[in-house]
């Protein structure tokens, strides 16, 4: 009786914790001690879990905390900034294959209520659609079975008969196991059916899309927990999968609305990478050297920086923010347009120019640039695309038409830092390579900025 009032209360202390992290989470600035507080919530909640008298040995315990803080560990600290959100995917799917195993072993162990037995089954469905669903996002955005699994929508006839055929499918299986939960052929079959539609839900979706999905998933994941918890009567599992399938679901709708997309349409019609190839567009490419480009870049008064992905692999955020000083220094105002869905991971762009110290007040959202976008004298986009194509406004059959973009092509002057003349994740062509007040400065965006820097200092 005092156990458990001690183990409620600490999970009570562990929930407040959560959401405390989440708040803090939500400005740069105080969004490491968020995560620390978060994860001192969590590891809080492991050691008073550990205490409860139901556990019979630690030592499998101690061996899958000590391995797991050893891996999660080093792959955080090794994976380039880049490869986040592929990271982000796999361990959502980690976290979906661990509420499908408490699951599994709960039903095959214990005998329970058919409530309980419903719920479990719903965490193992969810459970194993995040776990392969996650594994098709992390391959369709790593490209490591790129030859099997490709980042371009996956579609062929009768898909949808497929689909339907795997839930009833499902249903069936999960009816069957309601009434025999200790059939080991039904419960197989009920895995297996549920990973299938895992990928096969993620395999119509294009690579565009995934940001997206991988939120979605992390949804998922928290709602499979939720689901686990409510069936080992366990309230702060209840708690942090609720919080982890809200944020997720937050996030999706935010992202979906930075798309000008319903989710339906990002799940359901694979994001099309076709048409604008056809599409004509008017105007030529003009390129200017790192040396010419100075003498733009001392003149301007205003100048307002695009950040997209481009700059995450050239990792140009230093040399941008030593640039910045420069042109302040010179008189110029400077301040960065931030489009939700620059980079490949939402706040990718933030995270980027806060680890440069570039202060947060100057990073300014694309609703805020966009009425003033005539007034800057050059906007200088590194190593961005998509977010700045203004296809998305003025061509009816593009795939991203509709999409909000920020306008730089309405500023006097554009720079666009890029190597060539590749396109972006959508794979589509951008017209404002093409417009007349755009001058391309090719190169690494790391090169060509400190080229610039450099003539400020001569
Ligand atoms: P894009 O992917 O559209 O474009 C990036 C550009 O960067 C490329 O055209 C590339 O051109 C250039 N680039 C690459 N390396 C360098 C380098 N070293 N120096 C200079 N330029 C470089 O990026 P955006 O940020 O504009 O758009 C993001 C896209 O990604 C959107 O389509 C979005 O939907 C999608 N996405 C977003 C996610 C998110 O959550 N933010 C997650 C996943 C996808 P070149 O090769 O010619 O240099």
């Amino acid at each position: 009786m005092q156990n458990e009032f001690i183990i409620n209360g600490v999970y009570v202390l562990s929930a407040v914790m959560f959401i405390l992290g989440l708040k803090l989470l939500s400005h740069p600035s105080t969004a490491r001690k968020g995560n620390l507080t978060s994860a001192t919530g969590m590891l809080l909640a492991i050691v008073i879990t550990l205490i409860d008298q139901n556990i019979i040995g630690y030592e499998w315990i101690a061996v899958g905390l000590v391995a797991g803080a050893v891996v999660g560990a080093v792959v955080a600290k090794r994976v380039e900034f880049t490869s986040m959100p592929e990271l982000v995917s796999l361990l959502n799917g980690i976290g979906g294959l661990s509420s499908l195993v408490v699951s599994v072993a709960m039903l095959v162990t214990v005998e329970v209520d058919l409530s309980i037995v419903m719920l479990l089954l719903i965490a193992i469905l969810i459970g194993s659609v995040t776990f392969s669903g996650s594994f098709i996002a992390w391959s369709k955005l790593s490209g490591n079975l790129s030859t099997i699994i490709k980042g371009r929508p996956m579609v062929f006839k009768g898909q949808a008969f497929v689909n339907m055929i795997i839930i009833f499918a499902i249903l069936a299986f999960g009816i069957l196991l309601a009434i025999t939960p200790s059939n080991p052929h039904f419960l197989h079959a009920f895995l297996a059916l549920s990973v299938i539609f895992g990928i096969m839900l993620v395999i119509p979706i294009g690579g565009a899309d995934m940001p997206v999905v991988i939120s979605l998933l992390n949804s998922y994941s928290g709602l499979a927990a939720c689901g686990a918890g409510l069936a080992l009567d366990n309230n702060l599992l209840i708690v942090a999968g609720a919080l982890v399938g809200a944020s997720g679901i937050i996030l999706t709708s935010v992202m979906c609305k930075a798309m000008n997309r319903s989710l339906s349409n990002v799940l359901f019609s694979g994001f099309q990478t076709v048409s604008t190839q056809e599409m004509k567009i008017e105007g030529e490419v003009k390129s200017i050297s790192s040396e010419d480009a100075y003498y733009v870049f001392e003149a301007a008064q205003s100048v307002l920086i695009i950040p997209g992905y481009g700059m995450a692999v050239a990792q140009a955020q230093h040399a941008m923010k030593e640039l910045q000083t420069l042109l302040e220094e010179n008189g110029a105002e400077v301040v960065y347009g931030i489009h939700p869905v620059a980079g490949r991971m939402p706040g990718h762009m933030n995270v980027l120019l806060a680890e440069a110290d570039v202060p947060y007040e100057l990073l300014l959202e694309m609703d805020e640039v966009n009425p003033r976008m005539e007034s800057y004298d050059l906007a200088v986009v590194i190593g961005a695309n998509d977010v700045v194509n203004p296809a998305a406004r003025e061509m009816k059959g593009s795939p991203i038409y509709g999409m909000p973009v920020i306008n730089a092509d309405l500023a006097k002057n554009v720079f666009v830092l890029k190597r060539g003349m590749a396109s972006g994740f959508a794979g589509i062509d951008n017209p404002l390579f093409f417009k007349e007040n755009t001058r391309m400065v090719f190169g690494d965006a790391k090169d060509t900025l400190n080229s610039v820097i450099r003539q400020f200092s001569d």
